[in-house]
């Protein structure tokens, strides 16, 4: 790795260790020429799938949009901030899990619904109502009854 200092080609490890519980590696470096020292991290690179959009439009995986559709949906409801963070940390790693470099935004949608329905019944019905298109209202009505006999 170049000097960030002197910008010499070559700098060597003098030290290197985990840290973040294992998840991140801490090198310190030196330059071989000025001797400066400098600290690099090394991290995995999750990344998040690209969406593909009902109108087949590509767009990269945005993590505001999927707070604001649940916070919409969990508006005025008694769930905490860390629950929604959690739900949403759940959905993006099983998005990463998939492997694929594109999802469709319904994948995404399938996932907060899960989530909403363990999350808050209202919330559930309120972004069910909205995400299942009126073709699917069928299935929306037996949605609302099997929540209704529990
Ligand atoms: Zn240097």
């Amino acid at each position: 790795m170049h000097c960030p200092f002197c910008n010499a080609d070559d700098t060597k490890v003098i030290d290197s260790r985990l840290v973040s519980e294992g998840y991140e590696v801490r090198r310190r470096r030196q330059c071989t020429d000025c001797n400066e020292r400098f600290t690099t991290f090394e991290v995995a690179e999750l990344i998040m799938p690209n969406v593909i959009k009902s109108n087949n439009v590509r767009e990269p995986f945005n993590d505001e949009k999927l707070r604001s559709g649940m916070q919409r949906a969990l508006e005025k409801r008694p769930v905490s901030f860390d629950a929604i963070e959690d739900a949403i940390t759940r959905i993006k790693s099983k998005l990463r899990a998939t492997g694929e470099r594109e999802v469709a935004t319904k994948l995404i949608g399938d996932y907060v619904i899960e989530e909403l329905k363990n999350l808050d019944k209202v919330a559930y019905i309120r972004f069910a109502s909205v995400y299942f298109s009126f073709d699917d209202i069928e299935q929306f009505s037996k949605e609302i009854a099997k929540l209704q006999q529990k």
